[in-house]
């Protein structure tokens, strides 16, 4: 057996048994035994593994680093042990191959990529490149939630590392992810009187009339051109048919592809307020889970034509591509370090049923990564 194949064996194993582990999101200690399987892997590898808790929620998170170069690291592997499939999922639906594709919960988002991440750091020991590189890999457990308990985790983390590569799924085709919208969710709420629809109209404010105004008004955001939607999703109000509502509320789908268009739409919902059609009527405006975009800029750009170059070299031709989803990328391109996404192995359709992972993708994958890893880090990239 070949070097490649042996690998691949082991990788099977491994993806067996980390895809039959269920980590859903709200489900720290399947989240801890994930790491934990991560650490035994890294451990051996020479790497430091720490497992901690962070946030108000304490969610596990893993981070393994190579002695640092003066305190600093070339790059930063980064990736979620969370998935969106709910405890005993695995159990239903475990891990399983057929006609070259991966399936169970996580194979594509993001489990198949915790592993590239952790083969790539094997390899790069292996060839003894990491005697002049030093790597840190940092997982969380809430990246589907929204990382709001690990993001200052992963920001402390990226602020010492000089490049990021984030192992969320490749697309089809080896076309990596070069930039991402950011984005938030929000939620308005019009608030008005209630009266008898019938009897006393004159005395009510109908909230659901004002939302339907402000939702006009939010939806005239999405436009041709314009790296800004605002998808208008779930709505609420009213209880009874003769009873004027006096709440009413929208959920939004918030996404912007640059800085400047966050400003705009942040500018839009701060005034969105002010202006109400009826009389008596008021409106509130609450944001969650506000993500700046991942803009490819020139460093970002240079890293991703290496890695077209490392491509070419082993036969496989590199795509970039624009996407509308978010990861922690956003983050650590937010802070201005040089980001690549969709690092994983190639799948597709996550948070489906039908998510599944290339099998063959993995080993190219691996080679691919790690001559990549050693030119940037040669070249000064
Ligand atoms: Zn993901």
């Amino acid at each position: 057996m070949t070097e490649e194949q042996q690998c691949y064996e082991r990788f099977l194993n491994d993806f067996e048994r980390i895809i039959n582990l269920d980590s859903s999101s709200d489900n720290p200690e399947g989240i801890a035994e994930v790491a934990a399987f991560l650490r035994d892997k890294l451990v051996p590898l020479g790497l430091e593994v720490e497992i901690t808790r962070q946030g108000e929620d304490g969610v596990p998170c893993l981070k393994a680093c190579t002695p640092s170069r003066d305190g600093r690291y070339d790059f930063l592997f980064l990736g979620h042990m969370d998935t969106v499939f709910p405890t005993g999922e695995a159990g239903r639906r475990p891990f399983r191959t057929e006609g070259g594709l991966a399936h169970g919960p996580g194979v594509n988002d993001m489990k198949g990529g915790l592993l590239l991440a952790v083969y790539v750091v094997e390899r790069l020991k292996k060839e003894g490149a990491l005697d002049d590189m030093a790597v840190c890999l940092a997982f969380n457990g809430d990246e589907e939630t929204g990382s709001h308990n690990s993001r200052p985790w992963i920001e402390e983390t990226a602020a010492l590392c000089d490049r990021v590569l984030v192992f969320e799924p490749c697309r089809p085709g080896f076309r990596y992810v070069v930039s991402r919208k950011g984005g938030y969710r929000v939620r308005v709420v019009a608030h008005g009187v209630s009266s008898h629809a019938g009897a006393d109209p004159e005395k009510g404010v109908n909230a659901v009339v004002e939302l339907a105004h402000q939702i006009g008004r939010i939806n005239a955001l999405n436009h041709a051109g314009s790296g800004i939607t605002a998808q208008c999703t779930v709505i609420r109000g009213g209880d009874k048919t003769n009873i004027i509502p006096d709440r009413a509320e929208v959920e939004v789908d918030v996404r912007y592809a640059t800085m400047q268009e966050m400003a705009e739409v942040d500018a839009f919902f701060e005034a969105l307020p002010k202006e109400t059609l009826l009389p008596g009527a008021t409106v509130e405006v609450v944001v969650h889970g506000q993500r700046p975009p991942m803009e490819s800029g020139p460093e970002s750009e240079a890293l991703f034509q290496l890695l077209v170059a490392e491509g070419a070299k082993l036969g496989i031709e590199v795509g970039g591509i624009s996407t509308g989803g978010c990861s922690d990328g956003n983050w650590t391109a937010a802070m201005g370090i040089p980001t690549l996404d969709g690092m994983g192995p190639v799948g597709e359709n996550s948070h489906r049923l039908d998510e599944y992972m290339t099998l063959d993708s993995f080993i190219p994958a691996r080679t691919m990564i790690s001559a990549f890893c050693r030119q940037a880090v040669n070249k000064g990239n």
